[in-house]
């Protein structure tokens, strides 16, 4: 057993002291305080035994022994808890992780940004229209996002809204998964009802084609074909909202620790990942994996701060970093931060968001991210660690089972002027499905350079 800090769970008093960043301005305390004893009742939304199992997987990630796919919408929404808003989303990613599974042979860890994605950091915290100045929307957790003043006034209760909207989300996607959608033998069916691009589309049958050859070949040769029928898939979001991931942090009774219950694995973002702050601290406590954004400005010293932080005891599968750069300065930025955490010894797993420093206004007003710098940034990061001798362990993407246009270009030759045909993201732009998919041959390419 590994010794510990601490296992006690810091208080909210206690991170409320460190000054959060990130956090909305709640206009009755005795509201905010009457939700998080409600919440405190609820039942964990995952097992703290699977959030052990997913440390495991990463460790072998960590160790080059596997890639991890982690993606969904950049915020989820209440409105989008539907069954076929929650299958596309799988569906895509489970086509993606097959193509990188089959065409790159490397066990491929799936991870939703999925069940409790609801909460955003905003860069500013008011948004002005004309002449009227009202909080910034920061997710359905926190306010709505009509451009009204009841709509934008945060409102505690909705932090149980995102604890019901993100069981359900999980209740289908483990029904789901567990009962026969996941199947390999589905893998053609993952593919149904989507516009289909040339190009992307055929390697996608193809692939499926020569999978299903696999399948039959192992049949008839006595493999039973159960084991290929459900899948490993996980949940996890950004833990912004400390109401919200404090009250679901509960000791489990197996081990005694605490875990924070809301998902398998959480993640700090760029802007709330100060050392000594109430993120940190509260993270540093819990038991789950842990991964942390970082981006063009990180040092190496930076990041060896936080592994000293978040993971003392150096355990494999602990700590992930997940870099956004962006495609122009991956190049330059990554090596030195790679290079610190590597000279202290340490073994993190890596992982790149080709999203996040990837953003533009486009000329119609729409935020975007054009497909060839995602791509940019894929490549260099692969570039980096292929030169490093250290091991790209993953793709972290904000993305849609639905055939939105937020991002410019892909095989569909996206243009400006198209954005506004299906602009659907309640925040960042995420890549539609067909995008996905050629992000995903792109990656298994990469895999099998
Ligand atoms: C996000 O993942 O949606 C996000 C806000 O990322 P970052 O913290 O990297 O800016
Ligand atoms: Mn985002």
């Amino acid at each position: 057993m590994l010794c510990c800090v601490s296992d006690r769970i810091p208080s909210l008093e206690e991170l409320h002291a460190l000054n959060p960043a990130q956090q909305p301005t709640y206009p009755d305390p005795a509201a905010v305080k009457s939700v998080v004893e409600e919440l405190r009742l609820r039942p964990p939304l995952v097992f703290a035994g699977e959030c052990d199992d997913l440390r495991e997987h990463l460790a072998s990630v960590a160790a080059g022994e596997a890639f991890v796919l982690q993606g969904g919408d950049c915020a989820e929404t209440f409105d989008g808890v539907t069954a076929a808003n929650i299958q596309g989303k799988l569906r895509t990613l489970l086509s993606m992780a097959v193509v990188m599974t089959y065409a790159a042979q490397v066990p491929v860890v799936k991870i939703g940004r999925i069940a409790g994605q609801y909460a955003k950091p905003r860069s500013k915290d008011t948004e002005t229209r004309g002449d009227v100045t009202l909080p910034a929307f920061r997710g359905d957790a926190v306010n709505g996002f009509d451009f009204t003043p009841e709509a934008r006034t945060p409102d505690p209760r909705r932090l149980l809204d995102v604890y019901n909207a993100s069981a359900a989300t999980l209740n289908l996607s483990r029904a789901l998964l567990g009962g026969g959608f996941a199947h390999l033998r589905s893998a053609h069916s993952w593919n149904a009802d989507f516009v289909r691009t040339a190009g992307v589309n055929e390697r996608y049958e193809h692939l499926v084609a020569e999978i299903e050859r696999a399948l039959a070949f192992m049949v008839a040769c006595g493999i039973d074909d159960d084991v290929f029928g459900t899948v490993d898939f996980y949940a996890s979001h950004e833990a912004l909202l400390l109401e919200y991931e404090q009250a679901l942090t509960r000791i489990d009774s197996r081990t005694d620790r605490p875990y924070d219950v809301s998902g398998h694995m959480l993640w700090i973002g760029e802007r709330t990942r100060q050392l000594g702050g109430a993120h940190v601290e509260l993270l540093r406590h819990v038991r789950n994996p842990i991964g942390v954004k970082l981006g063009p400005t990180t040092t190496g010293e930076d990041a060896l701060a936080l592994a000293d932080a978040l993971d003392p005891h150096r355990e494999p599968g602990r700590l992930t970093f997940i870099t956004r750069f962006g495609a122009r300065k991956i190049r330059e930025g990554l090596p030195p931060v790679i290079e610190a955490v590597q000279a202290s010894g340490r073994t993190v797993t890596w992982i790149c968001d080709p999203m996040h420093g990837n953003t533009f206004e486009a000329a119609g007003g729409y935020k975007t991210r054009a497909f060839a710098d995602v791509v940019e940034e894929v490549d260099g990061f692969f570039d980096v660690h292929d030169r490093l001798g250290t091991w790209p362990g993953g793709l972290h993407v904000e993305l849609t089972g639905d055939d939105v246009t937020e991002c410019v270009g892909g095989a569909e030759l996206l243009a400006e002027a198209d954005l506004g045909t299906r602009y659907e993201t309640a925040c960042d732009p995420r890549l539609n499905r067909n995008q996905s998919l050629e992000l995903a041959f792109k990656v298994s390419e990469r895999l099998t350079d």
